[in-house]
């Protein structure tokens, strides 16, 4: 590996010959390829990560690229699954990063495949549900993870290491309120950027074996606030995830048929006997107009867009009800 392009980052005192090195043999996990995931895997693999598994279920619009740095124009004229977009555009800024890209839908069957040989799990995801399934396999598996959330101009950050910090369960009921989204309140780059510095910043210092300060810190980036507390005395020791008989309740909740997306009107549902192959002879049969690449088929009905990726998954637009969604996929294959 060509160590004259980290020249800086090995001048950097915190870091040198032998932090670079060990960086350059590391492996990261970042869950979601939106404007966090796409910053995150930016910087790693500008710093010199040696492994990147990156895995998001969705595909590019337009709207992604005020924020979503890695992509262009035209990968959302192309419809470009994030991942795969993702990919392509990470190696022409380093092509001897190795890469695993997965166009899925993270849960606990996926986590479990893809996280043993995982060095730091980085939160790039927008939603609570998936930021518990993270935190009770880190414990389970004792990897460290770095939470980020971003919406509006605000931004939190916080580090969980397992067998070292209270977990993120443990910490939840003295969250700041974050519970809106960015499809509902927007978002700016700045925020993004805020967000994924505080989180580069822990990732580099845990692949680099160094102390981290188990605090959470937070602030907003329009009004110029900062805050951080520490949170190292919050272990509540009835914890389901870190106490002192961990059951990892959100390891328990089986597979599910469908998920909602967070706050931006789309439902997904999951049918696996629906094969690429089926769909595009009924849509053909029933004169229904479709676009499609490699990657998936996108067609309208009832006045919905419907997006289907291979493995029987779709993303139904306009609907904010997993009832709604099930009525509509009966009525188009029931
Ligand atoms: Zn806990």
């Amino acid at each position: 590996m060509n160590q004259e392009r980290y020249s800086r980052q090995i001048l950097f005192k915190h870091i040198g010959a032998e932090g670079q090195q060990q960086i350059n043999h590391k492996h990261a996990l970042i869950i979601g390829m939106g404007a966090l995931g796409t910053h995150l895997a930016e910087g790693l693999v500008r710093a010199g990560i040696g492994k990147l598994t990156i895995v998001d279920r969705d595909y590019i619009e337009f709207s992604n690229l005020q924020r979503q740095t890695l992509f262009t124009e035209q990968d959302a004229l192309k419809m470009m699954p994030k991942v795969v977009a993702a990919k392509t555009h990470l190696m022409d800024i380093r092509n001897d990063v190795d890469i695993d890209a997965y166009i899925e839908h993270v849960d606990y069957y996926f986590l479990d495949t893809h996280i043993h040989d995982v060095d730091v799990i980085l939160d790039a995801t927008d939603n609570f549900e998936t930021r518990q399934l993270i935190n009770d396999v880190a414990y389970k598996y004792h990897i460290p993870w770095i939470y980020g959330g971003v919406v509006q101009s605000t931004y939190i950050e916080a580090t969980f290491i397992p067998g070292q910090t209270p977990c993120f369960n443990c910490l939840v009921p003295q969250l700041p309120v974050l519970n809106l989204t960015c499809d509902t309140v927007g978002v700016i780059q700045p925020a993004v950027t805020m967000t994924t510095s505080l989180q580069l910043r822990d990732a580099l210092k845990i692949l680099t074996q160094q102390q981290i300060d188990t605090k959470i810190t937070y602030g907003d980036i329009w009004d110029g606030t900062h805050h951080s507390f520490g949170f190292s005395r919050m272990q509540r020791p009835t914890c389901q995830t870190c106490g002192e008989n961990p059951s990892f309740p959100y390891l328990q909740t089986g597979e599910q048929s469908y998920a909602t997306l967070c706050g931006r009107d789309t439902v997904q549902y999951e049918n696996k006997a629906i094969t690429h192959d089926m769909l595009i002879q009924f849509l053909n049969e029933h004169q229904l107009n479709y676009r499609s690449n490699q990657y998936m088929v996108m067609f309208e009905f009832k006045g919905h867009r419907i997006v289907a990726f291979e493995g029987g998954r779709f993303l139904i637009h306009g609907l904010n009800r997993v009832t709604d969604a099930t009525h509509l996929m009966n009525l188009l294959f029931g």
